[in-house]
């Protein structure tokens, strides 16, 4: 059961997503999509942030590392060779009586709290019988018998149907990367270990309990493939890649107390892994898993190299030696990241803060992003709209505009206008005043400190400069 004031936070945050510009329920004018969201100006804004966060650290910040961008489509031999045709489903049940449709495995852990990884369609189809689990929706006990979906998508290729053929929407980055094993290796000249980083979006056709962005049909990856010999010691690469993933949550900012990292047992491990851990995010909805660390071994690119028929192994350059790499994957989902770093910068503060113009008695939220992510990093807001304050105000935002995210605001009170930057977590709020006509200064008022500090209007630029470690 979740409690009443979890519920509520969540539905509090999905509230001020939508009204603050961060997300919106996709085709909402139609009555939505099932598990489908589409992110707004500030949503697409802290998106990007994130991506650009991660290629910083993980490409751009290693020598070992490189970049790639493969198609969404690619050769539906690719699904077949890794696996994905046979092997990646779902077991499914529908209630007979209400039509409703249920993952098998989650109807049976909501209802009985014991975890059933592993299990197969008819172990599930028995433990429902056994256990008589009610339709969470209806209340009945009338369901079909559990029977495994796939989850990639399908759609064709071709404009008459006798041309057609079946392709499918990437069920995960990582095939481009292995396909491309290749082409990389030797266009880069890069000796083992390195690895290759991909961002991009990856589709299945999952059915979901519906908790915001956490599961959706559609949604993006940010993974690393990281090629090793069969001699190294995969078990201490991998270690070091779980330390590199601690390190980049808690570079974020993460409270420790929200993160755990749980390993996979025997029969829950995926058809392609020897060992794989999850890092589990303490959601309002209960601990659920934010990211992967996979040992795939040689798997993918032994069934690339025996399907394709193209000898995928690697040389040696000192030994002249040919084998094909070994695989550990550190695989980060974009859209549970931003989902939890909303929930951890989002703060109530009852009674409210007092700003420099007036005291807010009702209760306030702020948005404690990391200054790297947040969407709109200063809020150029003028005490007046009245010329020539606003004139003055306007070329300082377009000035700061040349090298971050500025947000110019005219409307309403100071106070209400401050009130709506702390809800999306705008980090710094310049104020030009009267006397900032006669001194060419600003007051900056800092997000979490409160503290202001006035600054010459021409030294603001490397006040920010400084501020930021870097202009986004
Ligand atoms: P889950 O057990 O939650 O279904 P998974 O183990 O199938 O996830 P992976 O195949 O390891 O997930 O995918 C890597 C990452 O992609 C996950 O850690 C998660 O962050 C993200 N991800 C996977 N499926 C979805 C989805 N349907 N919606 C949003 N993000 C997803």
């Amino acid at each position: 059961m979740q409690m009443p004031h979890v519920q509520d936070r969540m539905q509090k945050l999905v509230s001020l997503a939508k009204r603050r510009g961060f997300i919106f329920p996709s085709s909402e004018i139609y009555g939505g999509i099932a598990n489908t969201w589409d992110y707004g100006p500030l949503g697409v804004a802290l998106k990007n942030n994130v991506k650009q966060l991660w290629w910083n650290r993980f490409v751009h910040g290693r020598n070992d590392m490189v970049g790639m961008d493969a198609a969404i489509f690619m050769n539906p031999r690719v699904w077949e060779a890794s696996g994905h045709v046979a092997n990646f489903a779902d077991a499914r049940v529908d209630c007979k009586k209400c039509k409703s449709r249920f993952r098998a495995d989650h109807l049976v852990e909501e209802a009985t709290g014991k975890s059933v990884e592993g299990k197969t369609a008819e172990d599930l189809t028995q433990i429902i019988g056994v256990e008589r689990i009610v339709c969470p929706s209806c209340g009945a006990h009338e369901f079909t018998e559990a029977r495994n979906f796939n989850l990639l998508f399908e759609t064709s290729i071709g404009k008459v149907e006798k041309d057609k053929s079946i392709v499918y929407l990437r069920g995960e980055t990582a095939q481009g990367m292995f396909v491309n094993f290749k082409n990389v290796q030797q266009a880069m000249r890069l000796r083992l270990p390195f690895g290759m980083g991909q961002i991009g979006k990856a589709f299945r056709n999952e059915i979901t309990p519906g908790n915001f962005t956490f599961r959706t049909l559609e949604f993006e990856q940010m993974e690393i493939e990281y090629f090793i010999s069969p001699r190294d010691d995969w078990g201490k690469i991998f270690a070091l890649w779980e330390k590199e993933m601690a390190a980049w949550l808690a570079d974020l900012g993460i409270s420790k107390k929200n993160i755990r990292v749980r390993e996979h047992a025997q029969e829950e491990l995926s058809h392609y892994s020897k060992k794989t851990i999850d890092f589990e995010y303490a959601f309002p909805f209960g601990w659920k898993e934010l990211y992967g660390l996979a040992y795939r071994t040689d798997f993918d690119l032994q069934n690339h190299m025996r399907e394709s028929g193209e000898d995928l192994r690697y040389t040696d350059p000192d030994t002249q030696e040919k084998y094909v790499p070994h695989v550990v994957e550190p695989t980060f989902g974009v859209d549970r990241t931003i989902l939890m770093l909303l929930l951890e910068a989002y703060v109530e503060i009852e009674g409210g803060r007092t700003t420099t113009t007036e005291s807010v008695k009702e209760e306030e939220v702020v948005l404690r992003l990391d200054k790297r992510v947040a969407p709109v990093k200063v809020a150029v807001l003028p005490l007046s709209k009245k010329e020539p304050l606003a004139q003055k105000a306007r070329e300082l935002a377009q000035m700061l505009r040349g090298y971050l995210a500025v947000q110019y605001d005219e409307t309403g009170s100071i106070g209400k206008r401050y009130r709506r930057q702390d809800e999306i977590g705008t980090p710094y709020c310049v104020t030009v005043d009267f006397d900032s006509l006669e001194d060419d200064k600003v007051t900056v008022r800092d997000r979490d400190t409160m503290a202001q500090e006035r600054v010459a209007i021409e030294d603001t630029k490397n006040y920010f400069k400084e501020n930021f470690g870097m202009f986004h």
